[in-house]
């Protein structure tokens, strides 16, 4: 029913087990399940999750495994069922690839905290390939600014941003961001479309990335072990580095919140219950709901949001992750097909 004539055989990077280099490989085409489409991926952008899941911080993934979760491409075969879409459609996979809807939480609207979900590149097979399959309600239709690899970035790196951005009081004004990374430099741009006032954080002496953060329009950019010049709003904390959570309690004011933006941090060190006394709040931030998706697709396209890539081609794949693991990346790595 399909027409267009696809390869028998695609290429993939693939996990084969946990702590160990990616492997090059020739696949079978994946073919789509009844509710699901398949994608032919234009890139796909490198997460810190998936060196998390790499380095067995995440645990239990399916193996072997294609690893991303950042993907842009178009329809290029349908379902059985597959209605919502067209052949050629251009699409945005996230993190989140299945929910179930019957689970108290997908009841209660929190299907980032579904008990039976699936995500991406972790419990399904993700981006790191030419074409992936994907279940037709989690892919997100895409603006054409965004058919190309800057598009990729905002799959997880502008989602997660968004949505612990989405947890900081709306009136606040002055906000921190520890770790300026891909998620921090889109969300920067938000934020300041918003009004916001940005103090971004960086490892000590990464003088290059305070800069980076400079021109996109921060406040002010520092190292992380020294004290916010102003008492902040609200803190976003990206990076997975646990002594950053009293450290940004020191400088958030009063009724303060401290959002963890990561998906895995180091251990969090002890600090006096002072450093949270009068309504200082902390809180982590888990995967994203398709709402997320939806509002912040279409609050990328309006700012505009301008993504900063490095390009991998599919085959550098490990050169990337080792990239983003040494600090090398200024805004996102992006894999392209
Ligand atoms: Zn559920
Ligand atoms: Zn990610």
């Amino acid at each position: 029913m399909n027409a267009e004539a696809l390869p028998a055989n695609m290429k993939a990077m693939v996990m084969e087990v946990q702590g160990r280099p990616l492997v090059s490989k020739i696949l079978p085409m994946p073919v789509p399940a009844a509710q699901q489409v398949l994608v032919k991926i234009i890139a796909c952008g490198v997460c810190r999750t998936d060196l998390h899941i790499m380095d067995s911080e995440l645990s239990h993934p399916k193996l072997p495994l294609i690893i991303g979760h950042e993907i842009v491409g178009t329809v290029a075969q349908l379902g059985t069922e597959a209605t919502k879409l067209k052949l050629g459609d251009l699409v945005g996979i996230p993190w989140l690839g299945y929910t179930c809807g019957h689970c108290k939480y997908c009841l209660r609207n929190q299907e980032n905290l579904c008990e039976n979900a699936l995500f991406t590149g972790y419990t399904m097979d993700g981006g790191y390939a030419e074409y992936t399959v994907a279940y037709q309600d989690y892919c997100f239709p895409l603006a054409s600014m965004y058919g190309n690899p800057s598009g990729a970035p905002l799959l997880c790196a502008g989602l997660i941003g968004y949505r612990s951005y989405s947890m900081v009081r709306q009136d606040a004004k002055r906000l921190g961001i520890y770790g300026f990374g891909a998620a921090a430099h889109i969300l920067i741009q938000v934020a300041r479309h918003q009004g916001k006032e940005i103090y971004a954080f960086t490892r000590d002496g990464d003088t290059k990335t305070q800069a980076f953060a400079t021109s996109l329009g921060a406040v002010w950019a520092g190292d992380s072990t020294t004290a916010s010049p102003e008492l902040l709003d609200a803190a976003i904390i990206f990076a997975p580095a646990g002594q950053l959570v009293p450290k940004a309690l020191k400088d958030v004011d009063r009724s303060g919140s401290v959002i963890c933006g990561g998906i895995h941090m180091s251990d969090i060190p002890s600090f006096p219950y002072e450093l949270l006394w009068e309504e200082r709040m902390i809180r982590s931030v888990a995967n994203l709901t398709r709402k997320d998706g939806h509002e912040f697709l279409a609050l990328a396209s309006q700012v505009p949001v301008k993504t900063e890539t490095t390009l991998f081609q599919l085959h550098q794949a490990n050169e990337a992750l080792a990239a983003l693991r040494n600090g090398k990346i200024n805004g996102a790595a992006v894999l392209v097909m």
